[in-house]
This record gives C-alpha cells, sequence and structure tokens, in this order.
C-alpha cells in the first residue's frame, strides 16, 4: 500500500487531498506545521481523527525567525513570507517522508488560489526549492501540475485527480460534498498573524532593531501593547488580565531575551514587560523610570492607591525588588507602535482592560 504524507492544516483545501488519497487507498499520514505566528494544530488533530487518519504536529521555531529576517523571496502584502514558509514546510514534511517510510508528499495547494504562493511559477519553485519536485502530488490541481512520481510509478491513478484552479471556493465545496461526503465545510482562514496587516509594524519593529530574533521574541509580539523606548529597548505593556497573565509566563520561559518586569504591587495595573533587544545591555535609571511611567500611564488616576504606587521590578524570575512609580513624561508621548488612532493618556488610561494584581 502507497503511503503519504499530507500537509494538513484542517482547512477545506488539505481536508480534500486527504480524502482523494483515500479514496485511492493510500495510506495517510497527516503532517501539521507549526510556526511562531501560526498554531491551529489541536484542531487540525481533531479534525484528523475526523478523517481516521493519524496527524503529527512538527514545530518551525528559531529556523524560522531567521528567515523571517531576511526571506529570500520577500514578503506578501503584510510580513507574510509564504513562498519561504511554504518551503520551509516542505522540506520539514520531506524530512518525516524519508523518517516514516512514506513514498510522497500531497499538499490541499489549488494553482492560483493565493496570488504569493500558489501562482504556477511559484508552486514549481515551492517543490524544487523544498526538494521534492518529482515527489510532491497536489492532488487537487494534479491535472493542470507537471506528472509526478506517483503518478508515474502507478502508486497514485492520475486520471482520478483533479484539475481545479483559480480562488474561488464553489467548486471546491461542492467537490467536498458531492464526491466525498465532507459534511461540514471550514470556513477558510489562514489563521496566520504575519497576514494581518495591524500585526505587521511589531513584527517589522522586530525584524529592524533585533539582530537575531528567536521564538521568544516572535511570542512576546502577541501580547499588549507595544512602545519602541529606545534602539535597544521596547516594552509590552498588558492590555488584559490575559496578556499579564502571557506577560509574566514568557519572563519565566528559559529561552527569554534579555528582559524585566514590573508588577503592580499596592494597585491593580498592567505587567510590563521591558525587552532588550539591542546593543546596550543594562536597562538605564532612564529606561526603568519610562517603563514606570508606561505602566502608570494605563492605570486611571481614580484608580491607584492614596499612598505611592509601587511595583516589583523583576530582573530575574523570583528576583525582584519593591520600586516607586513615578509619571513620566516620555512614557506619555511615547507612541504605540501599532497603526491606531492616537489616544490621549487619561483616553488610554480609561480604555484600559487590565485588572490585575494577581501576577
Ligand atoms: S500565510 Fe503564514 S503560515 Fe501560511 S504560508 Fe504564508 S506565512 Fe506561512
Amino acid at each position: 500500500m502507497a503511503e503519504a504524507i499530507v500537509l494538513f492544516s484542517g482547512g477545506l483545501d488539505s481536508i480534500l487531498a486527504v480524502r482523494i488519497l483515500q479514496a485511492q487507498d493510500i495510506g495517510v499520514t497527516g503532517l501539521n506545521i507549526v510556526t511562531p505566528f501560526h498554531d491551529n494544530s489541536e484542531e487540525s488533530c481533531r479534525l484528523g481523527r475526523d478523517l481516521g487518519i493519524e496527524v503529527l504536529v512538527e514545530t518551525l521555531a528559531n529556523d524560522y525567525t531567521a528567515m523571517l529576517k531576511k526571506p529570500r523571496w520577500g514578503f506578501g502584502k503584510a510580513v507574510n513570507p509564504c513562498i519561504d514558509c511554504r518551503t520551509m514546510m516542505l522540506q520539514r514534511a520531506g524530512e518525516v517522508m524519508i523518517r516514516r517510510g512514506a513514498d510522497f508528499v500531497a499538499t490541499g495547494e489549488v494553482v492560483g488560489q493565493r496570488p504569493h504562493s500558489q501562482m504556477m511559477h511559484q508552486l514549481a519553485l515551492i517543490a524544487s526549492q523544498s526538494g521534492l519536485a518529482g515527489k510532491l502530488l497536489r492532488p487537487l490541481s494534479a491535472k493542470v501540475l507537471p506528472i509526478t512520481e506517483p503518478e508515474q510509478s502507478g502508486l497514485v491513478c492520475r486520471e482520478r485527480l483533479f484539475s481545479c484552479t483559480g480562488r474561488g471556493r464553489s467548486g471546491l465545496i461542492a467537490l467536498a460534498r458531492s464526491r466525498f461526503g465532507v459534511e461540514k465545510i471550514p470556513q477558510p482562514s489562514t489563521g496566520c498573524q504575519l497576514c494581518e496587516q495591524s500585526f505587521a509594524p511589531r513584527v517589522r519593529d522586530m525584524l529592524k532593531y533585533t539582530e537575531k530574533p528567536t521564538l521568544w521574541d516572535a511570542h512576546v509580539l502577541a501580547y499588549g501593547r507595544h512602545f519602541r523606548i529606545s534602539p535597544s529597548w521596547k516594552a509590552a505593556v498588558a492590555r488584559r488580565l490575559a496578556d499579564c497573565q502571557a506577560l509574566v509566563a514568557l519572563f519565566g520561559r528559559e529561552d527569554r531575551t534579555d528582559s524585566f518586569l514590573l508588577v503592580p504591587e499596592n494597585f491593580n495595573g498592567p505587567a510590563v514587560l521591558a525587552v532588550n533587544d539591542g546593543p546596550q545591555r543594562e536597562p538605564s535609571d532612564r529606561i526603568r523610570a519610562i517603563c514606570a511611567g508606561l505602566l502608570l500611564r494605563f492605570v486611571r488616576a481614580d484608580k491607584l492607591p492614596a499612598e505611592e504606587p509601587t511595583a516589583t521590578l523583576f530582573d530575574s524570575p523570583g528576583h525582584g525588588t519593591i520600586i516607586t512609580l513615578k509619571r513620566d513624561s516620555a512614557a506619555d508621548e511615547l507612541p504605540m507602535i501599532e497603526q491606531r488612532r492616537k489616544n490621549r493618556p487619561s483616553q488610554d488610561a480609561a480604555d484600559n482592560e487590565t485588572s490585575n494584581n494577581e501576577t
């Protein structure tokens, strides 16, 4: 029995790719790839069980953030390096194929469906750059693509593959329902933060200032409001309790970048994670003062204690000193890295949903 590794996101296209191969009695193992900016592994594993396949999960980490610094084929409309990203995913799929003794790799890609990675020439480029060329089958568009090794050798019947092209989903939905009995059609979604225009300024800031961004640097981008304080320091200020918890958890990780954490001591307010991503290693008193000012910027005046507000400044997990916080005009004026409407400090405080002193 032929065996295939199918790149499996859990989207309609990859579900169809699995169904098409299963209809030819080909053994299928799903492979879900987690990147620093996209993780739907839980949902994919659940969908895989519905399809009766095992789904393996592989993670791209610091090798991914290194690629993001300078993707060979550039970015899409936001900061999505789709060609490089797909190439890395397929390289990993090729490794899994060898490890598992499978015959080929398949994906749910459709010619012309995505402008930055699925045009005909891009599919050919990704196949050759990933080292899979003849062993990469795209069952949904196979009939409009060059014949692959599994088709040539008879492991896969080319006649029973498809010639789908273009961006429309109606043909794929009809195919899924009428030919393969797929009842629940997943909504289209990349779920990839790198495609979000609102997220892009943070990524660009990281790429500009961080010489070698890591998985940890990438994970920090997902939480709170971000401020560039200096070429060496930036701060993430929690917006809500979940952000506080996430920033504290990030500070506790062994792979963290040089950083310090501020947690309010005698009032409810946001945690502030300051990250050193440039050449100046030790935080100066000025950097600490601005971070303290940023913390206060997002607390309404009537929520402050009658006595002087204090916070614990952790320079490593479990090692903190209590400091007194003071308003700071530089912190009040610092623009957020995101492109969004400019709030006055008082509005910022009013908008803030953070209510945390549990960290
Ligand atoms: S959308 Fe995101 S996960 Fe998908 S190929 Fe592009 S960069 Fe990679």
